[in-house]
């Protein structure tokens, strides 16, 4: 089969074993005489997936029995842009915001419809060029009148990417890792909760992951919220109180499960810097032609951003790239350029034929 090289940023690309296995068990699931989709969600056989599910994401960062547990969501990230704060923004508190890019600024404004928020730091007046130093924003910050921290570890537009993180200490610190969780490693432990849109590094879209620590399901079980709206009640229904969506989980246990055969979250961590330094090593050696849109030390290694110097010429590299089996390549709306992005499932070939392919137009139209 021939597959489209493909960068798209969300939904994205899948490993093709994964697309495989996942049609292979389309039909009939686990000796039952009928799909996934057309079982009871209160079944063994669904009640057995969800829980291994739960427990592979936990293994492959590290977590198992670490006293975290993982809800399986609706409604994308962009939910949990609003039921963090519902859950987790107790009166008398603020949320406390680090704004890196698009999608921590939704973060931000969907917490001021419910309570009390304030930036913590911003790289804005920068164009989102750099990150701002969390850590300096630190001092004077108190668990009793701070919430949460909350930060987008990867910047899925812009294309920057935190390389360390705050110790917030007793300060619950909240990550949206949608667009980068599970490429590399990292001290998990610094974060009491994250959560990720599941369509770019875990899978179809349809569910969204959220790793939260024990601690802080027992604050959202006196939330004042509807039982649908409270973490607890996933947790303690093992996110079964309602209909979960059963066939995105299944898809993204198996795209667990491919990651942990491929070497688990170092082998991912490897791979990408491969799959980058082939990309930003296009950009940096094209002597101006190609100029990235993120400062150096906050690239991201999930999402490439650049422009060509000329820009007239943009228009021409997109379709050029398309024709050329290159899709997903037009940078967000709101910055234009070319992105890609080389989530976990992008192989390093895409990568060295994109490479190529810049290569190729620089000396055709430099
Ligand atoms: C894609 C993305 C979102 C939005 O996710 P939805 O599932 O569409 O709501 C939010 N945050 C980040 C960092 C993203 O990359």
């Amino acid at each position: 089969m021939d597959r489209t090289y493909n960068f798209n940023p969300g939904p994205a690309a899948l490993p093709l074993e994964v697309l495989e296995q996942g049609r292979d068990s389309f039909m009939e699931y686990g000796g039952q005489g009928m799909s996934l989709m057309e079982m009871s969600h209160r079944s063994k056989p669904v009640e057995r997936m969800i829980a291994e599910t739960e427990e592979l994401l936990l293994e492959l960062i590290g977590l198992a029995d670490a006293g975290y547990r993982v809800l399986f969501m609706s409604g994308g990230a962009s939910a949990q842009f609003a039921l963090a704060a519902m859950n987790l923004l107790t009166a008398g508190k603020s949320g406390r915001y680090v704004l890196s890019g698009g999608f921590s600024e939704k973060a931000y404004e969907e917490a001021l419809s419910v309570g009390e928020a304030e930036v913590l730091a911003s790289g804005k007046s920068h164009g989102w060029a750099r990150l701002p130093d969390v850590d300096a924003a630190l001092p004077g910050l108190t668990a009793a009148d701070t919430a949460y921290v909350h930060l987008t570890t990867n910047n899925t537009i812009e294309g920057s990417q935190f390389r360390r993180f705050p110790d917030t200490g007793a300060i619950p610190l909240i990550g949206d890792m949608t667009s980068d969780i599970l490429s590399r490693e990292l001290d998990w432990k610094r974060f009491a909760m994250f959560y990720a849109g599941a369509q770019k590094n875990l899978g179809p879209a349809g569910v969204t992951a959220v790793v939260i620590r024990e601690d802080l399901l027992a604050a959202s079980a006196g939330a004042k919220l509807p039982a649908i709206f409270r973490y607890a009640t996933y947790a303690a229904n093992n996110s079964l109180y309602n209909t979960p969506p059963v066939h995105s989980i299944y898809m993204m246990k198996l795209m667990l499960e491919w990651t942990a055969r491929q070497g688990g979250v170092a082998a991912m961590e490897a791979r990408s810097a491969e799959k980058a330094a082939l990309l930003y090593e296009a950009i940096d050696a094209s002597g101006g032609f190609y100029g990235g849109i993120v400062e150096r030390p906050y690239r991201s290694s999930m999402n490439a951003t650049w422009r060509l110097s000329d820009e007239s010429l943009e228009r021409t590299f997109l379709q050029e790239a398309q024709a050329a089996g290159f899709a997903g390549l037009a940078g967000h709306r709101s910055v234009g350029g070319i992105r890609a992005s080389i989530y976990n499932g992008v192989p390093v070939e895409a990568c060295r034929a994109l490479a190529g392919f810049m290569h190729d137009f620089r000396k055709r139209r430099g």
